[in-house]
């Protein structure tokens, strides 16, 4: 805990009096335009690897960055969302995944759950991804738990479209989403190309969405 508060102190001291203006023009408003949907592991910093400032994500972090489907009982992660697309207008709305998740390795080699009941009920929301994974023979771990990786973020895509007003926003055209999955180890993101269903290297296709 002391390097965290010993970075606050660097932070208040170095960093805050050079981007001093930044920070009183979003005092007392944000004008994010994408909502960004990540995992919470350590290692994925959305800000960092796309180099966006504070006032330009709006982020949703959690295990495994899950979308679960609307119903009639909507939870944090839909009011979220509502709020980002209702409230702030974000335009661009991306899912990204990343290699060597442990989310999806406890789905992929069937880990028991049982003294993390929590996820265990969690990690039901990315039951297509699994069921599509489950499908095919994989040659190693590794692979399975990629595609794991690959197809969940396709499965909270597809879950996503089912709020209203991500629905609605898609029908207007005036939303686009993305989907990701960023590499640890090469600092690479692919993006999912919907009409291959394929991942493409995003440095090579910028234009790529989902949709
Ligand atoms: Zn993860």
């Amino acid at each position: 805990m002391q390097h965290i508060i010993e970075g606050f102190l660097n932070f208040q001291k170095e960093i805050f009096p050079q981007r001093k203006e930044l920070f009183r023009s979003l005092a007392s408003s944000q004008n994010p335009k994408a909502l960004f949907i990540s995992c919470s592991d350590s290692r994925l910093v959305p800000e960092l690897v796309t180099q966006q400032e504070p006032g330009q994500l709006f982020v949703i972090r959690n295990a495994g960055n899950i979308v679960p489907s609307f119903g009639p009982e909507p939870g944090g992660v839909s009011a979220t969302i509502e709020y980002a697309v209702v409230a702030l207008g974000v335009t661009d709305i991306v899912i990204c995944g990343h290699s060597n998740c442990g989310a999806m390795k406890a789905i992929a080699e069937s880990q028991p759950l049982d003294p993390m009941p929590a996820v265990a009920h969690w990690l039901h929301y990315a039951d297509a991804a699994k069921a599509v994974v489950e499908k095919k023979t994989w040659a190693n771990e590794i692979d399975k738990v990629n595609a794991m990786v690959e197809e969940n973020v396709i499965a909270q895509l597809n879950n996503i479209k089912t709020h209203p007003c991500v629905a609605v926003g898609l029908r207007n055209n005036a939303i686009r989403l993305h989907g990701w999955v960023y590499d640890i180890e090469s600092g690479e993101i692919r993006t999912l190309d919907k009409n291959s269903k394929t991942y493409v290297s995003l440095a090579d296709n910028p234009h790529v969405h989902f949709e």
